[in-house]
């Protein structure tokens, strides 16, 4: 019989214990968004390549120029995607934005501050000092520079600099396969119109989008509450780096899952959590492959997948941060919590015109009330040994994606 002896903490660590990084692929960097990658990228050049114009104008010797109203004769222009030619002694050139500096000038002085004189002459307005608007070479990133290190998402910005230094080939972690199996005689397809009794799945679609979300690829199946049903909807899975099982896991009758998963060789390592909702989770190892049993609840399932199968894809991937990262917010309304859990509140996290970051509740928290999960934008963790948490008082928050 089920009785949650261990703590979240404990629990997640021991699932954390049982999953390791999965292997790599070269992808395209055009494919690479969201991907994690697995190799530091080191730039072996710098950005900007040479030292450049910020501004449109002319480029000269600072020294040219010692005093306002100085005249230069221009003795080029720059062109773009061209190298340029050493910048002659008391001379200056007409310079754009981006293009390479003349060797020899060491400033920009911008358009609007200059004044065209006859003979193709340029009278400055103001006194340069080197240095001034130009970009040196490198100053974005310098030739062996980390550009991405490994463990860290390719984001649109990581694309700019991979971009810049020409790393357009990528070693990133493989998504893991998730072999989703949704049990419950009671289910029927969202598409299907459900007869007397039945209820349309949702953790199915909801579970899929979660583990896309979080990097890995779903497989969904379904199976009633059957011993052999379900023995045979294991058995005949494709192969999974993880298995997500939603329902079946507590201890009615129809809770047949962990009875079929111990037939089958699975090795148990937890099954109760002292922590709400969610109490009736499980975790174990089947031909080396780890197993998470969701509670079929929707909300239940949502806030384990969210606490337990999240970090452990994020480990899978070989991702530097695995564990959601908690923010402290002042709680705007109190709840009831008994002491021994650890509790996962929906909750709607805002800042406030004192820039204190608030937190209260989403209502009612049942497990079966979905919508609790839709309005949150943050679980409230409460420890095992918090009790009937008040207004004011500091609580921590994971944010959800
Ligand atoms: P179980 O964990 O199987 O005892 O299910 C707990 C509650 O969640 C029951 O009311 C189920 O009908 C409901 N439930 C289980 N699986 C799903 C699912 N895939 N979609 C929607 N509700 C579900
Ligand atoms: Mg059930």
């Amino acid at each position: 019989m089920m009785q949650p002896r261990i703590s979240f903490q404990t629990a997640r660590s021991m699932l954390l214990d049982h999953v390791s990084p999965i292997h790599t692929e070269s992808v395209d960097l055009m494919n690479a968004r969201g991907r994690t990658v697995r190799e530091s990228v080191v730039s072996a050049g710098h950005v900007p390549p040479f030292d450049n114009a910020a501004m449109d104008g002319y480029a000269l010797r600072a020294a040219d120029a010692p005093t306002v109203g100085a005249v230069l004769p221009v003795a080029f222009a720059t062109a773009g995607g061209q190298s340029v030619p050493p910048l002659p002694e008391g001379a200056c050139a007409r310079i754009t934005t981006g293009h390479p500096l003349p060797p020899g000038a060491d400033a920009v002085v911008r358009k609007e501050r200059t004044q065209r004189r006859p003979e193709q002459h340029i009278r400055f307005d103001v006194v340069p000092s080197p240095g001034q608007n130009v970009r040196p070479a490198g100053e974005d990133i310098a030739a062996g520079d980390v550009v991405m290190e490994a463990g860290r998402v390719v984001s649109p910005a990581a694309a700019s600099l991979l971009a810049s230094v020409g790393h357009t080939q990528l070693t990133v972690a493989v998504r893991p396969r998730v072999l989703l199996l949704i049990t419950g005689s009671e289910l029927v397809d969202a598409t299907a119109l459900p007869s007397a009794g039945q209820i349309r799945d949702s953790n199915g679609p909801a579970l899929a989008l979660r583990v896309d979300a979080a990097g890995g690829r779903a497989h969904a199946r379904r199976a009633p509450d059957d011993t052999a049903a379900l023995h045979d909807a294991l058995a005949s899975a494709p192969p999974a780096d993880l298995m997500l099982i939603s329902g079946g896991m507590s201890v009615g009758d129809d809770d047949l899952v962990l009875h079929v998963l111990d037939q089958m060789g699975m090795e148990l390592l937890f099954h109760g959590v002292k922590q709400r909702p969610g109490k009736p989770v499980a975790f174990g190892v089947l031909d080396d492959r780890p197993v998470l049993g969701l509670p079929g609840n929707p909300v239940a399932a949502a806030v384990c997948f969210e606490v337990y199968a999240r970090p452990a894809l994020a480990a899978m991937l070989g991702r530097s941060t695995v564990l959601p990262a908690l923010d402290t917010a002042v709680l705007d309304a109190g709840y009831r919590a008994k002491a021994g859990y650890h509790y996962f509140t929906r909750g709607r996290a805002w800042v406030d015109d004192a820039a204190q970051l608030r937190v209260r509740p989403t209502g009612p928290q049942g497990s079966g009330i979905a919508s609790s999960m839709r309005d949150a934008n943050c679980l409230i963790h409460l420890d095992e040994d918090g009790t009937d948490p008040a207004p004011g008082q500091h609580v921590s928050i994971q944010w959800l994606r």
